[in-house]
């Protein structure tokens, strides 16, 4: 891991960064976003989303999970380290909501991990990418409506036990109607976990 990491550091020093908005380049010294695509990203204040779904990020969202862009990663990640000041002292462990195994093969990494890794770093507590494990392939939540999606995640989770229970910062890329998050928080809350916060990046509105 440590080495694929420092691998991504090496290509990230050679090739030029994209937007991950419009994939043209940045200029140096520039990050996350360019200047066309920054102002249309949408804070979210309130609520378990930072950012409202679509436009650039969706783009930088769906290149990551589906074109396996992990160069935009880094753009990504300046959206994601602000989030830390909200967390900080409250959380003892990083929890991103997994795959399912099969898809995890496919896909051969987990956005959310990659995205939650700066997160973790800044409030100096671990990333625990095995405590959460999908159990049951979901079908996509955007091709599903209303109770379905509901049904889809339905004890979709297993928890790893935790006895110390610790505080969980739930962290996931896109939340779309939150039953995905709910049904991971149960888990996590029937394991033991102290409490549980989630975080997601982008959330559908
Ligand atoms: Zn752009």
């Amino acid at each position: 891991m440590a080495f694929l990491a420092a691998l991504r550091g090496l290509i990230d020093l050679v090739a030029p960064r994209a937007c991950p908005g419009c994939d043209h380049d940045l200029d140096w010294g520039e990050l996350g976003f360019c200047p066309a695509c920054a102002p249309l990203l949408e804070r979210m204040p309130h609520g378990p989303a930072a950012y409202a779904y679509g436009g650039p990020l969706g783009e930088g969202i769906r290149r990551l999970k589906y074109d396996g862009r992990t160069d935009l990663l880094e753009a990504l990640h300046a959206l994601v380290k602000p989030l830390t000041v909200a967390h900080l002292g409250r959380v003892d462990v990083v929890v991103p909501v997994p795959l399912h195994p099969s898809r995890l093969a496919e896909r051969g990494y987990n956005q959310a991990a990659l995205l939650a890794e700066p997160l973790a770093a800044a409030l100096g507590v671990p990333l625990d990418e095995e405590r959460l494990r999908r159990v049951r392939p979901a079908v996509p939540q955007a091709s599903l409506e209303g109770a379905a999606r509901e049904a889809n995640v339905h004890r979709a989770f297993e928890a790893r036990r935790d006895d110390a229970q610790r505080r969980v910062l739930l962290f996931d890329d896109v939340r779309t109607t939150g039953a995905t998050l709910r049904s991971a928080s149960g888990a996590l809350y029937r394991s033991g976990a102290g409490t549980v916060r989630v975080q997601a990046l982008a959330g559908v509105q």
